[in-house]
């Protein structure tokens, strides 16, 4: 059976991207928001440092100085007008919560505080300069906890645990001619409590789905991180940008990869090797432990290569707080230090803390422009069809994000979608109308999953994502060759071949989170290709993709945005220019 509503707005995601659009969008329009897990459960929940922005409440600050570390940090590879409204709105973004009420920490005289991160420097690159805000290291659920009570206040309707699996748009938009209309119509969701299909017809559409870390195996993003929302808009006919550049954070505990945040080196802590040396003095002598994270977690890699590492296996190296005063750690960083007690047994205040790099963040993904429009080439965008947050790729983050810089960004652009989407609502009559059959493409993926129960000898859902995960890890990491990556490529084209006769076991209309696990594969399946490929085809390093075939950024041959697409003969890839307003590429030295 399937149900069919209809909205003006309809937001798929309730992370900090989705609530903080649905803020605006529900006060100009009918909105829902569409999410898979109750909203104070999405991962801008697990944010932990800070959010960046100039406010110069403890140190001189500026916009501008933001804008140049954030395009420096990005490696070039990110559009400057993007990165002039992500600095200039960023003053704005913060007071905007705080007014609804984000409870940050407190200088002494009541101003927001402010604490070091990594990359964010005074005066392009002087020194580190305190910039980003943040309640203790919870920064992500004060601020989710934050827009969701707003949303409640403003009556917001939320379907929670709706899966949205599809996208309907009027026409293919890779056979739709350049310059030619094509709109977006609506989405179809499943509903696990109950199994249903739904379908969503709306005049705009937001995608606010969040990240894809759960390509990897070692990886600080949550179980839900399966990239649904990139996944959705690819089967679309839709291109993903920059997917080949995956964010590795430094600071994961080693052998877990949960997160402990960069704040810790921006109250102070020190990365050391396994002789003590404090040896990111040798790889960035200005700004040292706050160097942008590819740097920082290249350094830890060539450390453990050189035999520098850690432990038993030497694969480690270890973050020492241990010269911050107990008081001072219990007050800025509670909850990764009993991270760090829980998982490793370790005390943070008598012993540094074994930590390696960790899947953490895609830069790539569904590309926009500045208002969150989302395109479906390198110039056409689709009507009423928005994209925001770590899903979107706009791009502020270019080859590398700065840390506090996505808080920012889902904040900043999630807003601006939540305006345009609403105000294009507005001025269209109707959305247009639903095919026939809208919901046929989901009813027969998940009636071809449920039959599946029955088959013998048929593949493992935890097998093949074992295997991708571990290929992914292994091949695709810090260090990138042509050879890893075509070991990933065989993997992958393998789990993708052996996918289709997949069994699951559930066969229930309740709860059947089997079902969505199965096609959550599915999504993963198909990003890890896009990664793979564009990392392979691009042969140069820039942040965070460095290939040590190429160990050096071409802005002559690479200076270009991949746009990645799906066809029937594999990925197909384009590239498109990066927008350069101000600052020309210089050597990356810090
Ligand atoms: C441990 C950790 C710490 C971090 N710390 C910081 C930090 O200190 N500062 C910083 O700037 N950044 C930090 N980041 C990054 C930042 O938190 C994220 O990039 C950002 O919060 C993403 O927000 P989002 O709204 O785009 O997505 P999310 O918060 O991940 O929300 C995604 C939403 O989409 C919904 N969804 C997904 N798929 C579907 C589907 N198929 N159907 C329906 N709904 C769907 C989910 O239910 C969820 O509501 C951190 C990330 C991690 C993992």
């Amino acid at each position: 059976m399937t149900t069919t509503h209809e909205y003006d707005v309809v937001i798929v995601g309730a992370g900090g991207a989705g609530m903080r659009a649905a803020l605006e969008s529900s006060q100009r329009a009918r909105t829902a928001v569409l999410t898979k897990l109750y909203p104070t459960r999405s991962h801008t929940g697990a944010a932990q440092g800070g959010m960046a922005a100039a406010l110069s409440n403890v140190e001189d600050d500026n916009a501008e100085w933001h804008m140049f570390d954030t395009i420096k940090g990005g490696d070039y590879l990110v559009d400057q007008d993007a990165a002039e409204i992500l600095c200039n709105e960023a003053v704005d973004a913060v007071l905007d919560l705080e007014k609804m009420g984000l409870p940050f920490n407190r200088t002494e005289d009541g101003h927001i505080d402010q604490r070091r991160f990594g990359g964010h420097t005074r005066n392009h690159g002087e020194a580190p300069v305190r910039r980003a805000c943040y309640a203790a290291d919870r920064t992500g659920h004060m601020i989710l906890q934050t827009l969701y009570q707003q949303c409640v206040k403003q009556e917001v309707e939320f379907y929670n645990e709706y899966y949205v699996l599809d996208l309907l748009l009027t026409e293919d938009p890779q056979a739709a001619a350049a310059g030619g209309e094509v709109a977006v119509a609506g989405v179809v969701a499943y509903e696990l409590a109950t199994g249903e299909i739904h379908t969503f017809r709306a005049k705009s559409v937001i995608f606010a789905t969040g990240g894809a870390g759960k390509i990897f195996k070692t990886t600080s993003n949550a179980h839900t991180l399966t990239g649904d929302g990139m996944g959705i808009a690819l089967r679309a006919g839709l291109p993903l940008e920059d997917m080949e550049f995956f964010q590795f954070h430094p600071t994961g505990l080693a052998g877990l990869g949960i997160l402990l945040s960069e704040a810790a080196r921006g109250e102070g802590a020190i990365l050391r090797n396994s002789t003590g040396e404090r040896f990111m003095e040798r790889y960035a002598p200005t700004i040292k432990d706050l160097a942008p994270r590819d740097m920082v977690s290249r350094a830890m890699w060539t450390e453990v290569r050189e035999g520098r590492g850690c432990g038993p296996h030497k694969d480690y190296v270890l973050l020492d707080l241990t010269h911050l005063e107990p008081a001072h750690i219990d007050a800025k960083l509670p909850d990764i230090t009993e991270f760090a007690r829980t998982y490793l047994g370790i005390e943070p205040y008598t012993d540094p803390i074994p930590v390696f790099p960790t899947a953490h963040y895609a830069m790539g993904g569904i590309p926009t422009n500045v208002t969150g429009q989302v395109l479906r080439n390198n110039t056409d965008t689709i009507n009423g069809l928005y994209a925001a947050g770590e899903c979107a790729c706009v791009s502020v983050h270019g080859a590398n994000r700065l840390g506090t810089n996505s808080l920012l960004d889902i904040n900043v652009f999630g807003r601006r979608a939540g305006i345009a989407a609403a105000e294009y609502a507005l001025a269209t009559e109707a959305a247009p109308e639903l095919p026939a059959d809208a919901a046929a493409a989901v009813a027969g993926l998940v009636e071809t999953l449920r039959k599946t129960t029955s088959v013998t000898g048929a593949e493992s859902v935890a097998v093949l994502r074992r295997e991708l995960q571990e290929t992914m890890d292994r091949n695709v990491q810090v260090f990138r060759t042509a050879e890893t990556l075509a070991e990933a490529t065989a993997v992958i084209a393998s789990v993708k071949e052996r996918y289709a006769s997949i069994a699951i076991h559930d066969r229930g209309q309740k709860y059947n989170t089997d079902l969505l696990e199965a096609i959550e594969l599915g999504f993963l399946i198909d990003l890890a290709q896009l990664v793979v490929a564009g990392a392979l085809a691009r042969e140069e390093s820039r942040g965070g993709h460095y290939r040590e075939d190429f160990p050096t950024r071409d802005d002559a041959g690479f200076m270009k945005h991949t746009m990645a697409y799906a066809t029937a003969d594999g990925v197909r890839l384009d590239y498109k220019p990066v927008v350069v307003t101000r600052y020309p590429p210089m050597e990356r030295k810090y």
